[in-house]
């Protein structure tokens, strides 16, 4: 039968590790610091900010959250980041997405210090990852990779499918495995014939936000799941079609009117060796990895080595 790969429990062991290399740089002087600016007030942005903020207090990390009114202008914001940038008690500077409207989203991620960029978004890291050096890398597709490694699935020379070619997930995911010795095929909207790819997988990654997208005719038998859509539903019809029979599911969506699902139907974790659950998967672990990337920050600004970390 199937093995569930418990995120929660993978997320908890990253940051009482990360909570350790906190308590060392501490103890040299040097508290690791981490900004997160807010623009705008878009309620589950909020939500994110705020556990991001709480989980590095929680580290030891002296955390900051800046928050800004929705008319913030372009400008306003780039004199922000300079100055943090500039801040030398500043390590990770973190600018929740998305941001609104007027704001031009890539001249603000290209204007973060790429030696503080603890998302992994600025050109110069995304680079780096390509061509295989030392980065801060995208922490959803750093956490996967954690999980991967911590339950020993191995991921040299398998064959791994990538559904979504995002610049957050599917990209750098692929970028990560493909470093790690795996041939992967990259799919997407403009796929032809999914089936055809997902059936071929030894370890199957889907990050599309379509919720049951992945059905078990797509999966092969003994297949690794990594299921990184985090999908709310709130029609009754959705869950009972996505889980035909399952009393548990309704009984939830009844007492909170929606329930979470991932991008995999439920069924197909059936076919698996391993999957990872929605929720209690692969959202835990984005934290987490950005705790570890701040920590990181601190370092490689600081010119001290990363490889003293558990892992870099
Ligand atoms: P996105 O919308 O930027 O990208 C979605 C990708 O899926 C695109 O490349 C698109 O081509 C592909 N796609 C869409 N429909 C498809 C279809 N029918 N067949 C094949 N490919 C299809 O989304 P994203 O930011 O990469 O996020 C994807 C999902 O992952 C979302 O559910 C999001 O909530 C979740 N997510 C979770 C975390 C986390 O675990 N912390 C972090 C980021 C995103």
């Amino acid at each position: 039968s199937a093995r569930v790969l418990d995120g929660v429990a993978i997320a908890a062991e990253i940051k009482e590790e990360v909570g350790r290399e906190v308590r060392s740089l501490a103890e040299a002087g040097a508290v690791p610091g981490l900004t997160v600016v807010l623009v705008g007030s878009d309620p589950a942005s909020e939500i994110y900010v705020r556990s991001k903020v709480k989980s590095s207090a929680e580290l030891g990390i002296a955390s900051n959250l800046i928050t800004l009114g929705v008319d913030t202008s372009q400008a306003e914001l780039l004199g922000i980041l300079q100055q943090l940038n500039e801040d030398d008690a500043v390590d990770g500077i973190l600018v929740q997405l998305p941001l609104p409207r007027h704001i031009d989203t890539r001249a603000i991620l290209e204007a973060v210090d790429p030696l503080k960029d603890v998302d992994g978004f600025h050109p110069v890291n995304v680079g780096r990852l390509t061509i295989g050096q030392e980065s801060l890398v995208p922490c959803t597709p750093a956490g996967v990779m954690q999980v991967l490694q911590r339950s020993g699935i191995a991921v040299r020379g398998r064959d791994c499918v990538m559904v979504g070619r995002s610049d957050i997930v599917g990209k750098p995911m692929s970028t990560l495995l493909l470093n790690a010795g795996a041939t992967v095929a990259v799919c997407h909207k403009e796929t032809r014939d999914l089936r055809e790819y997902t059936r071929r997988a030894e370890i199957l990654v889907v990050a599309t936000g379509v919720p049951g997208l992945i059905t078990p005719d797509m999966v092969a038998e003994g297949a690794v799941l990594i299921d990184v859509g985090i999908n709310r539903l709130d029609r009754r019809e959705d869950v009972e079609r996505l889980f035909p029979g399952n009393a548990a599911k309704l009984a939830a969506f009844d007492k909170r009117g929606s329930v979470l699902v991932g991008d995999f139907a439920p069924q197909s974790y059936l076919r698996s060796s391993a999957y990872t659950p929605v929720p209690g998967g692969v959202g835990a672990l984005t934290i987490a990895m950005l705790m570890h990337n701040t920590v990181k920050a601190a370092r490689m600004r600081r010119s001290l080595p990363t490889d003293v970390l558990e892992f870099a």
